[in-house]
């Protein structure tokens, strides 16, 4: 299988530091700002231990990212409560996205390693991409920079208040 979530663009590449670490890691510098800041930064969904994010560059409409708040950078590194929020935040990203894109299919992974493809190997992340009969041609869209942010902003209201409902539900459940 092709690597759907390679970073494919130069620009994305240039953005990120060789180590990605701290400052430079975009990941956890929209995990440590203020929640005023997550329609900016693209959070969707704040849990305990991980949190949901949209991916600036994305492969399709609705592309997730999912990560601990912990800067590690390997599947292998994390604890067992951390795996396993990390496992529960995709569940619900998947939910979500159902309601919110009604996507006829998912792929679901992470890179590990730059070898691998992962833009940003010190920080671990599982991509989340809805994926629809006949969608290659989203690529294309994305390419027109006013678009791609006016589209952001609102997929980032839309997920932002799934992701609200979605933890109602589960609470009085
Ligand atoms: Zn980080």
């Amino acid at each position: 299988m092709k690597q759907l979530w390679s970073p494919w663009r130069s620009q994305y590449i240039e953005s990120l530091s060789h180590d990605g670490v701290g400052a430079d890691c975009f990941l956890c510098a929209a995990a440590q700002a203020p929640p005023e800041q997550d329609a900016d930064n693209l959070v969707v969904h704040r849990g305990a231990l991980c949190f949901a994010i949209m991916n600036r560059y994305p492969y399709n409409s609705g592309h997730l990212l999912v990560a601990p708040y912990r800067h590690v950078g390997d599947l292998a590194e994390l604890a067992e409560h951390e795996a396993h929020a990390l496992i529960e935040t995709v569940q619900l990203a998947i939910r979500v996205l159902r309601r919110t894109h009604a996507p006829h299919g998912f792929n679901v992974g992470t890179n590990l390693g730059r070898t691998a493809g992962a833009g940003l190997p010190d920080h671990i992340h599982v991509h989340i991409v809805p994926r629809w009969n006949g969608d290659t041609n989203f690529m294309p869209i994305l390419a027109e920079v006013k678009v791609i942010s006016e589209f952001l902003s609102h997929e980032q209201r839309k997920l932002a208040e799934a992701f609200a409902h979605a933890i109602e539900r589960s609470n009085r459940n």
